[in-house]
């Protein structure tokens, strides 16, 4: 057994000792840079925030393996609300906060006074993650490490942000942003319970009025107005009359207070219950018609307005609610001052034409979908998808006045503008979901006034991101759409807060730069950050002509050296690590950056750098599940990093986060499967000690059964080389470990009788010791403690980590070996079955060939297959051509049948291959294997033709015989 502890300990500190992952520019070596998203110290890690830190590693060994000079540098992010919000719920003794500080994390209690400061905790965190990434065998160059409280950091970032400046990128202003009316503050994704960002839309607030009274109703499709039918209120909230901007207005009464975040003033007249206006008329703006206020309690007084107009031919929620309420019980209608007539006469009305649809497709989708509750969790799609197609595909109809034949994607901006125009309507703001803050607040839009602002929304600046996107490798690339549509969504940013850690804005010192805006271009920075941490300069000494040197290459080094008292031979080695380093080739994050951080990064570099310097690749991943379920503390299901790899040791817990999902998907962790895993390495590692203690010799001559081997073992190496240029570490774990593993078992008892008769011991383990030497290496990367192990056992110097990564050699692929080996392999496989379902305790096997006429047709059809000709009646006909073919009229049809069924079902490679070979002697390949499959059964083994005379076939299995695929009888 493999004590796991004791070699983590061992190749931890001789890596340290060694210096083994410092990395200095080399300029005869090529560089290869990359970092994963620093964490914010705001709370121990658990074995989540494994997956993407193991993932990013997992990639810095495998390019250091293909010769790179790799970089992998780690900082702290003590910037912004995380850390603060952290400290605030200790402080108030949150149970929550506590319970899961001291019962899952295990933090002494004594320790607990230590976090009461912002910079306290920071420091606490941030030393049991670094300890938590050093046992997890991170291969990180420690000497660059920083926080972003950092004087250094701060004169850094002072620099981007005067950069930003000066390329007009930074606005102030009054913008909406997602705002938290506990904390005071704007609130970003990091900010927010379950990381959830506050995506903000426009609405149009359309004023329905009843004489002098507005009863304004938000929507997103304002071009649907001409469709209304009637207006829905929820009977059971309280609504408000109020004077906004000098008119009378009916809102819920949340949507009253928003209203005063989106600066309008405000004035409360009166307060009610929506019941109390069920049952009334109002009058669309657009059509004059007169229409009902229904009651509903779907409409979420939370959500914009609390006023909502019902356009059912068009929106799926509002057709069911509607049908919904004409079957209710009389009385629903009484208590209301309704009539049951005035509601089940309302019909939806159709102002959109959609080709292939129905009259109104809402109506049409509900009935398609059978849904006929408001609760039914469909709605949801179904409006989507009615939405969508009549965005795209939509006309409006003759009933919509000077808008008929209007497309959809325009006539919504015509309309608005218009109702805007001529004082039918507004805006507001609103989330399109709602969001809480982490301190357990709404979050609302406000409308931020006179603030700084990063602009995201300048077209210049997005043309840049996108032309760095598209010269960016994205992995998995299937996500490029999703960067395409943030960098074309992305508006202002508002870029400071009045509250945290961080460094003060240098025009506006009042203001703290936020953390979404603090870590955008820091990859930089580690490249210079070693040289500060040896010279010590005065942070003042940082100025604009320090960095503008460093990183954009402005200026003269002595100019600089003057101004700074840096010398200039410092300055030049800094100049020189920057310019080697960058650009960054690949960043490694979670999946759900992507809509703030990750390109947030690329719109920064675009702004500060010239185009060689822009980042090359982004890496993402999913997060990781337990037993299926997402991680949390009320499910008791979270397992803090240092405890897991206690129990499972490092090697285990990484192959565990790695093998079960590609990037993309949710990796789904246990710890069944970490201890399979911990017994699949130490087979592993008994395997190798066994293979490196016997004696081989690389000169030794080797048989078929052994090219077949390495062959299969080239195939792997190929497999995971593919695998891995996309971060695929699933499949070349798989290839790497159990796919070439089932070969090896395979190989192992075809050459079983060899080895115990002491046959060709030499080159038997030889080509077992080959096949471990590259497994060791494309293993390393994920499990590099146990390799450095066996590595050193296999009398290697040096760390396996700087080992040359395993490329296929093209001199070992045989795909005939591996063609004619799938024969005996079918076979034996055959034999088996027929002994496992007969019970037969076999005294003799026959094997049956098939006769040449039946290769004739075989490779006919092989030829017609590759030719996209293949039909069973062309088969025949181009086979009876053939005089032998031609005496077996009666066989040939039958035969040619099951040929075409099978050939289909065969992959084109291998049909490739099986052309190439021609006529196999099976025989002859079977003979051979005969003392195998002898020992194997323990019995006899005859080989013979179907055609030959002196057949013994008593059952009459012979003609069975096809190509690939012998006939069987056992005795
Ligand atoms: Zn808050």
């Amino acid at each position: 057994m493999v004590d796991w502890k004791r070699l983590e300990e061992k190749w931890q500190k001789r890596w340290v000792d060694a210096g083994a992952f410092e990395a200095d520019p080399d300029p005869d070596r090529p560089k290869y840079y990359l970092t994963v998203a620093y964490p914010y110290p705001n709370s121990p890690q658990h074995i989540g925030h494994g997956r993407t830190y193991t993932m990013t590693d997992v990639h810095a060994r495998y390019r250091r393996m293909q010769g790179f000079n790799v970089l992998f540098p780690m900082a702290w992010h003590y910037t912004g609300t995380p850390v603060i919000a952290m400290v605030e719920r200790l402080k108030e003794k949150d149970p929550d906060l506590l319970d899961t500080f001291l019962n899952i994390y295990n933090i002494p209690e004594g320790d607990l006074h230590e976090l009461e400061t912002p910079v306290g905790m920071a420091r606490y965190f941030a030393q049991e993650i670094k300890d938590g990434m050093q046992r997890m065998g991170f291969s990180i160059d420690w000497r660059r490490e920083f926080t972003t409280v950092d004087p250094y950091y701060s004169r850094f970032i002072e620099w981007q942000f005067a950069k930003l400046r000066q390329r007009g990128y930074i606005t102030q202003g009054s913008h909406p942003v997602g705002w938290c009316p506990h904390c005071g503050n704007p609130v970003g994704q990091h900010d927010t319970v379950g990381d959830k960002e506050p995506e903000i839309e426009e609405f149009t607030v359309i004023k329905f009025r009843r004489g002098d009274m507005v009863y304004p109703a938000a929507t997103l499709r304002p071009e649907t107005v001409f469709g209304v039918t009637n207006m829905w209120l929820n009977p059971k909230t309280l609504y408000v009359e109020v004077r906004v901007d000098g008119e009378s207005w009916v809102v819920s009464a949340e949507a009253a207070n928003k209203l005063q975040f989106m600066g309008r003033k405000v004035e409360v007249v009166s307060e009610f219950l929506g019941a109390r206006l069920i049952g009334g008329t109002l009058t669309n703006p657009m059509t004059g018609s007169e229409m009902p206020i229904l009651p509903a309690n779907f409409v979420d007084p939370k959500n914009a307005t609390g006023v909502v107009m019902s356009v059912p031919a068009h929106a799926p929620f509002d057709y069911v609610a509607l049908e919904q309420l004409k079957k209710a019980p009389k009385k629903a209608f009484e208590a209301y001052n309704l009539k049951q007539g005035d509601v089940s006469k309302l019909r939806p009305v159709s102002i959109i034409e959609l080709p292939g649809w129905g009259e109104s497709p809402a109506v049409d989708i509900v009935e398609r979908m059978g849904i006929t509750e408001q609760d039914d969790p469909r709605l949801e799609k179904a409006t989507k998808e009615v939405y969508s197609q009549e965005f795209h595909n939509g006309r409006l109809r003759g009933n919509t006045g000077r808008y008929a034949g209007m497309p959809v994607e325009r006539a919504k901006d015509a309309v608005k503008e218009d109702m805007i125009a001529d004082g039918e309507a507004t805006t507001m703001y609103e989330l399109i979901e709602p969001v809480q803050c982490r301190c357990g607040s709404d979050v609302i839009v406000k409308i931020f006034e006179n603030q700084w602002f990063i602009d995201y929304g300048d077209p210049a600046w997005k043309e840049l991101a996108h032309e760095n996107l598209e010269m960016m490798e994205i992995i998995p690339r299937e996500l490029r759409q999703e960067y395409v549509h943030v960098i074309d969504w992305l508006k202002n940013k508002a870029c400071a807060r009045n509250v945290g850690l961080g460094t003060r804005l240098p025009w506006a010192p009042e203001w703290i730069i936020e953390a979404l805006s603090d870590s955008t271009i820091y990859m930089a920075y580690y490249t210079v950050v070693r040289w500060l941490s040896r010279l010590r300069p005065d942070p003042e000494a940082l100025t604009e002509q320090f960095w503008d040197y460093v990183f954009l290459g402005s200026g003269s080094p002595e100019a600089v050296a003057e101004a700074t008292g840096i010398p200039v031979e410092d300055l030049e080695g800094i100049r020189r690590e920057f310019a080697y380093f960058y650009p960054l080739d690949a960043r490694h994050s979670g999946r759900d950056l992507i809509p703030n951080h990750l390109t947030f990064m690329i719109f920064n570099h675009d702004a500060v750098w010239p185009r060689e310097y822009w980042p090359r690749g982004i890496v993402v991943n999913g997060s990781v599940l337990m037993e299926g379920q997402k991680m949390s503390k009320s499910l008791r299901n979270i397992i803090p990093l240092a405890q897991a790899i206690d129990r499972f040791g490092t090697d285990p817990l990484r192959l565990s986060l790695m093998i079960t999902a590609e990037p993309l998907k949710d990796a789904d962790f246990s710890p069944e499967l970490a201890k399979s895993m911990a017994d699949n390495l130490d087979k592993f590692h008994a395997s190798a000690m066994e293979i490196i203690s016997a004696p081989s010799n690389p000169c030794a001559e080797l048989t078929e059964i052994d090219m077949w081997m390495l062959s299969r073992l080239q195939g792997y190496i190929r497999d995971a080389n593919e695998a891995m240029t996309e971060m695929k570490v699933r499949k070349t774990i798989h290839s790497a470990l159990y796919d070439l593993n089932q070969d090896l078992d395979w190989y192992r008892r075809r050459v079983a009788t060899q080895l115990e008769r002491g046959e060709r011991k030499l080159a038997i383990r030889h080509v077992l010791r080959t096949v471990m030497d590259a497994q060791v290496r494309l293993l390393t990367p994920f499990t590099p403690h146990l390799c450095e192990e066996i590595w050193e056992a296999m009398g290697n110097e040096g760390f396996v980590a700087f080992a040359p990564w395993p490329e296929p050699d093209g001199s070992m692929v045989r795909p005939e070996a591996e063609e004619l080996e799938s024969v005996v392999r079918t076979s034996i496989e055959d034999v088996q079955k027929i002994v496992q379902v007969t019970g037969i305790r076999p005294s003799r096997i026959h094997f049956y060939t098939a006769s040449t006429w039946k290769w004739k047709v075989y490779l006919n059809a092989l030829r017609m297959a590759e030719a996209g000709t293949l039909d069973v009646g062309t088969l025949i006909r181009d086979s009876f051509r053939d005089e032998e073919v031609k005496t077996r009229t009666k066989e040939v049809p039958s035969f040619a049948r099951g040929v075409v069924e099978d050939v289909m079902r065969t992959p084109a490679e291998t049909a490739r291959r099986r052309l190439g070979l021609k006529l196999v002697n099976e025989s002859k390949l079977l003979e051979d294997a005969a003392s195998f499959f002898g020992a194997e059964f323990g019995c006899e083994v005859t080989v013979e033709n179907e055609s030959d005379p002196w057949i013994h076939d008593p059952e009459n299995r012979a003609p069975r015989a096809k190509p690939y695929r012998p006939a069987i009888y056992v005795e």
